[in-house]
């Protein structure tokens, strides 16, 4: 099993990347519940070779920065620092990127339509960032339509090998003040 599940790119940039010390490849349960692990499914999902530089599309020349957990920088060009947020409808989201996975995973795999009361509830966040993680979710099916299919297909991947929980949500509202 877990040699099928290593056999995909995506999660092969996972495992090399992020995650090299993680032997055994996640959950659903325990991916909804880190931000690491979370950003890292992210990652594989937009970036399938590993980060490109949003300003001179640069491949395998990303070094990861220290000073904030997810920022890359970029080698060839040097002026660019982004975060698998960057440049997409997610970017300046102030909810937990496991917040997004869950919504996703819900929307995308579950086939749950959730109304914005339920996003509220369901993740802890006010009434208006629950609207606007709808309309985001929205634009990064149309905008991003490849990173959205990966990511779907990753995670339906993990749901159909796993005896996964269902969908657990995440407690995330703690940071969370509005967008
Ligand atoms: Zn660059």
């Amino acid at each position: 099993m877990s040699e099928q599940i290593s056999s995909s790119p995506a999660f092969s940039v996972i495992m090399n990347g992020s995650f090299d010390r993680v032997r055994q490849y996640p959950t659903l349960g325990e991916i909804f519940e880190s931000e690491e692990l979370s950003r890292a499914l992210l990652e594989a999902a937009r970036w399938p070779q590993g980060p490109e530089c949003l300003n001179c599309k640069a491949l395998g020349a990303a070094c990861k920065l220290t000073t904030r957990p997810g920022l890359w920088t970029c080698k060839a060009c040097r002026r660019c620092q982004y975060s698998v947020t960057s440049g997409t409808p997610l970017h300046g989201t102030r909810v937990t990127l496991a917040g997004w996975v869950v919504l996703f995973h819900t929307h995308e795999v579950r086939r749950q339509r959730l109304s914005v009361s339920q996003v509220s509830r369901k993740l802890g966040v006010s009434y208006l960032t629950a609207k606007s993680m709808l309309r985001r979710l929205e634009e990064l099916r149309t905008e991003m339509p490849e990173m959205a299919d990966r990511l779907r297909n990753q995670l339906t991947d993990l749901s159909g090998n796993r005896d996964a929980p269902q969908a657990a949500m995440p407690k995330v509202s703690s940071a969370i003040t509005g967008l």
